[in-house]
């Protein structure tokens, strides 16, 4: 059986405790070298096979999941962050399918999310944004037409960037072509939950000087949107919590 894990953001207990409890059964191990944490691999039982994807194709993968399955081995394929985003995970789906070799998916907390909560910050504030745009510049891997940056960015929705810190300059431009004001906030992350997690916040406008001052263009989130601006007078509060609003679990009055 192989099991793709989401290995989490970064600290080594935000993995989910299922994810764990396979790293801990596993009998061969394939991870993404370039961002998973190195202290996960120490869950791993003695004797597991441990193989770093980052000097792997795609056909050395898919021929170590033949290999193990020939020997009844639980295989993890262990993906940085959730495996659902710009994990590659589609193209190892449609080589065992076809050959039902026995797969599942367990999901991780995406690294999205632990910016976020670096940040102390909510993406859907009322009266501010209720949408979250994932996407990324055009780096080696073409975005759609329809889906640059800049026709994103005209939704003015909440923005987290990824794969994108090296082209942070890129980014800014895209935004500020879209019509973002330049005073928008933004933030970037570097290894969020990591134990040495960064980050800088200012505005759209001053992107270029925030990478700089990152001193990092790898393993970095830009987010952007108003939901980074400080203040309770920057958004309406909930109508899930206020007082004079009823709904199926709280009657008033
Ligand atoms: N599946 C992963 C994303 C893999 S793509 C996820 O769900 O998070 C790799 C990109 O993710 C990096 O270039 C960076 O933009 C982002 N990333 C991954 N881990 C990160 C972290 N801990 N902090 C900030 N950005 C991270």
């Amino acid at each position: 059986m192989i099991y793709f894990v989401g290995a989490g953001p970064g600290a080594a207990d935000l993995i989910t405790v299922r994810g764990k409890a396979l790293l801990e059964r596993c009998d061969q191990l394939i991870y993404a070298g370039s961002l998973v944490n190195p202290a996960l691999l120490g869950f791993a039982k003695q004797g597991c096979e441990v193989l770093n994807s980052a000097s792997m194709t795609l056909e050395e993968v898919t021929s170590r999941f033949v290999y193990g399955e020939e020997r009844g081995w639980l295989t993890v394929r262990l993906h940085t962050g959730d495996p659902s985003l710009y994990g590659a995970i589609r193209e190892q789906i449609d080589f065992l399918a076809p050959r039902s070799l026995p797969f599942e998916v367990v999901p991780g907390v995406s690294s999205f999310c632990g910016a976020a909560a670096a940040l102390n910050a909510e993406y859907t504030l009322p009266g501010v944004s209720q949408t979250l745009i994932i996407s990324r510049a055009g780096g080696r891997t073409d975005v759609p037409p329809g889906q640059n940056l800049a026709a994103l960015a005209a939704h003015g929705a909440s923005m987290a960037v990824f794969l994108s810190a090296a082209l942070t300059d890129e980014v800014r431009r895209e935004l500020l072509d879209a019509g973002l004001p330049p005073e928008t906030p933004a933030a970037l992350v570097y290894k969020a939950t990591w134990p040495d997690q960064k980050i800088v916040r200012g505005t759209v406008g001053g992107l270029t000087d925030m990478r700089k001052e990152l001193g990092e263009d790898k393993t970095a989130l830009i987010l952007v949107g108003g939901f980074l601006a400080g203040g309770p007078d920057s958004y309406q509060r909930s109508k899930l919590y206020d007082p004079s609003f009823s709904h199926g679990f709280r009657n008033n009055g």
